[in-house]
């Protein structure tokens, strides 16, 4: 499941991590893949990712495999990160001189032989070639609203490069998901911002919302998720119930990474001109 909305400060970390360990809370087994040189999810997740460690970075630039970098995260069974650190900066531009450059993450992914439930992808806010190999990778994608204005602007520009990406190198991929964050009930802001949203997205809109909660956005500091932190606030309870909701429905469909589609050099060529 990818976590990709080219907005900045939308939720997208809060609600891989906060999800990944409802879901390994849960009983299944999960890996967070943080794809952001901000190593955001690896610091909420309180991984290692100084600039020594073996790191996302390896896999996508140095073909390392994704078992030589994954990592358990303390305090939650059955949840592992592949961490990122700052040297993921560079990849952005090294990876364009890469053979098959799109699909390094997918290719690393069909490699790891570890058995998962999930794995949760984090991407940085932007459309490049990170976000690209995230959504080459995976099944769906689960996109973070927050309850704001401008929230559905330059929304069309991902829904275009997710059919882009379908068209030429992953037919899987599909948005499944789209999860309110930040939500405040009291303002009619949010009520609208939320309307709208469900009003265009219809049934990939989770019931739950995830409320605006400030022991959400101090787990971090602690180097926890939400989960652990304060597992009775009101954010962990709204995690937990977005997870099942997600678990429930299906949406987390097992992802025969085997049979996925790897697309040629010229479908991958024609993808980045399409996109520029
Ligand atoms: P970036 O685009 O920089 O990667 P992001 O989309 O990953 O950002 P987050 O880092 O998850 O967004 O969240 C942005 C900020 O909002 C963080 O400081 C986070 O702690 C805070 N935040 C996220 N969700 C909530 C919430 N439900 N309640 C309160 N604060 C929140
Ligand atoms: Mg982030």
């Amino acid at each position: 499941m990818v976590v990709a909305n080219q907005k900045g400060g939308v939720g997208k970390t809060t609600t891989t991590v906060n999800l990944a360990a409802s879901l390994a809370l849960h009983g299944a087994r999960v890996l967070v893949i943080d794809l952001d040189p901000q190593g955001n999810a690896s610091t909420a997740l309180g991984v290692d990712h100084h600039a020594e460690v073996p790191s996302i970075y390896d896999v996508l630039v140095e073909s390392k495999p994704l078992s030589e970098i994954v990592q358990p995260v303390p305090d939650v069974e059955g949840l592992f990160c592949a961490p990122a650190t700052i040297d993921l900066a560079g990849a952005e531009i090294e990876l364009v001189s890469l053979v098959a450059r799109e699909s390094r993450l997918q290719r690393a992914i069909q490699a790891y032989e570890q058995p998962l439930d999930y794995i949760l992808i984090d991407c940085p806010p932007s459309l490049g070639l990170l976000t690209v190999n995230a959504l080459v990778a995976g099944a769906e994608v689960l996109i973070p609203i927050q309850c704001e204005y401008y929230a559905l602007e330059g929304l069309g520009q991902l829904l275009r490069n997710v059919d882009l990406v379908r068209g030429h190198l992953n037919p899987l991929l599909h948005v499944s998901t789209i999860l309110l964050t930040m939500y405040d009930g009291r303002t009619r802001l949010a009520s609208q911002v939320a309307d709208e949203v469900r009003n265009h997205f219809g049934d990939e809109v989770l019931r739950t919302s995830i409320p605006r909660s400030v022991r959400i956005s101090e787990a971090p500091s602690y180097g926890q998720t939400v989960l652990t932190y304060d597992p009775g606030s009101s954010g962990a309870l709204s995690y937990f119930e977005a997870a099942r909701e997600i678990a429930l429905r299906g949406v987390g469909v097992r992802y025969d990474v085997q049979h996925a589609h790897v697309g040629g050099q010229n479908e991958q060529q024609n993808l980045t001109e399409g996109m520029q």
